[in-house]
């Protein structure tokens, strides 16, 4: 029985009031054992949260981990040019070994800046899962299928790989991976695959994640060719479920709002993303009032171009002010759930709750900085004023994955050298 105790720290409570509080973690269920007041609890190693204040760790709804390799290359264009003219020749070329460097760079990030817990979307999906569960963190992964400008056999064969990926991963890293189908999007796969393989997933009982409405272009295709928009295209195929999620939903209508309510399907909104590639502004607010689970995504780091989720929830209510008009929308407190416990609920962990019973996932934020100065509301601050170099240890599943603003489940140095020599050596051949 090896139990750890956060020690000396404040410690933020699901119902994000902020208390003196020790928080007792058991490395052997990953759960936690108790949240108690200062001294009531012992453990046999202590992890230091003084001057502090604990966090659940920060769930990342949508992002594409291995794409750190390509920050930085091509920014300020849409998303169409971008995609077709930067991103895509360069990922055509990407080997399984640029990946796993890649999605290692993109953890480490994401320990750093107190993420426990990410969605991912991308391909060679077994060496992400190797660096998931070499990192100690949380994943739903899958394999990304698109059918558009493939032919027959190559696009069954994507929609095949992602069932087959889903049902493969599930439940790997003693249980910290779990996986989703993922059409890539709804113009990026043709509706006769849909029709096909949807119907297969939903009867594995597999979660389902795709993009959705991120961009007008994504909207008016759908509405010229099958006369109704997008969601309602794709809740006529089955693909709006309880255990499905969007990412984006920026152009969504009332009429969508509505279906996403009903259907009990969530939302991953990206607004660094959206913001960086004038997609729009999602209607945050409006589908939270509906009662929409919304969650936070960074995206991929080229369209970011950090894994920052505090920079992310600053900029979620942001741009909920401003689509709503209204500068009471998307309130601090709201984005702290939203980054937490509505994230975990999208990708079906029990975490981002800090209470006795749940995943002992974890961040412990160093509020000695001027920045942080002074604390009249430490919900605000980490709603508009936290960085995440602010973050000093990152936990998750009771193991300690950052202490003292030190990585211990990778050398960061190396991890950062690969992935600059496999970034320069990834460009040179797609530049040939
Ligand atoms: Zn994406």
């Amino acid at each position: 029985m090896s139990e750890l105790l956060v020690t000396g720290g404040q410690v933020l409570r699901p119902d994000l009031t902020v208390e003196r509080a020790d928080v007792l973690v058991s490395q052997d269920s990953g759960d936690i054992v108790a949240v108690d007041e200062p001294g009531a609890l012992d453990g046999d190693d202590e992890l230091d949260a003084s001057g502090g204040l604990v966090i659940p760790g920060l769930v990342n709804a949508h992002t594409h981990v291995a794409m750190t390799l390509l920050r930085g290359l091509a920014d300020d264009k849409p998303l169409d040019a971008w995609l077709q003219e930067d991103v895509w020749p360069v990922e055509a070329e990407l080997t399984a070994e640029d990946i796993r460097a890649g999605a290692e760079l993109g953890l480490i990030e994401m320990i750093r800046s107190g993420t426990t817990a990410l969605s991912d979307m991308y391909f060679e999906v077994e060496e992400i899962a190797d660096a998931v569960d070499q990192a100690g963190m949380r994943a739903v992964l899958g394999f990304t299928a698109v059918t558009v400008g493939k032919d027959d056999e190559a696009a069954r064969s994507d929609l095949r790989e992602s069932l087959d990926v889903a049902r493969k991963l599930d439940g790997a890293a003693d249980g910290r991976i779990r996986t989703t189908f993922q059409p890539h999007s709804l113009t990026t796969v043709g509706e006769d695959y849909l029709r096909e393989f949807v119907p297969e997933a939903l009867s594995d009982d597999l979660s389902i994640h795709l993009h959705a409405n991120e961009t007008r272009d994504e909207v008016t295709p759908i509405v010229d060719e099958h006369g109704q928009r997008p969601l309602a295209y794709a809740d006529d195929i089955g693909l709006l479920d309880g255990d499905t999620y969007v990412a984006h939903g920026v152009h969504v209508d009332d009429s969508e709002i509505d279906l996403l309510a009903e259907t009990g399907t969530g939302v991953a909104h990206c607004p660094a993303s959206n913001m960086k590639l004038a997609s729009g502004m999602a209607p945050v607010q409006d589908l939270l009032d509906a009662g929409v689970t919304v969650g936070i995504g960074t995206d991929g780091a080229a369209s970011n171009n950090d894994l920052d989720m505090f920079d992310e929830m600053r900029d979620a209510a942001m741009i909920g002010k401003l689509a709503a008009d209204d500068a009471s929308a998307v309130d601090a407190g709201t984005v702290v759930e939203m980054a937490t416990q509505n994230g975990a609920d999208l990708l079906g962990f029990d975490s981002g709750r800090l209470e006795a019973g749940t995943n002992a996932d974890l961040a412990v934020i160093d509020l000695d900085a001027p920045h942080l100065t002074p604390a009249h509301d430490l919900v605000s601050h980490l709603a508009y004023a936290v960085h995440g170099s602010d973050v000093r240890h990152t936990v998750c599943d009771g193991e300690v994955l950052m202490r003292d603003r030190s990585v211990e489940v990778f050398n960061e140095r190396a991890v950062r050298d690969r992935a600059s020599e496999h970034a320069a050596a990834l460009v040179e051949r797609a530049s040939d």
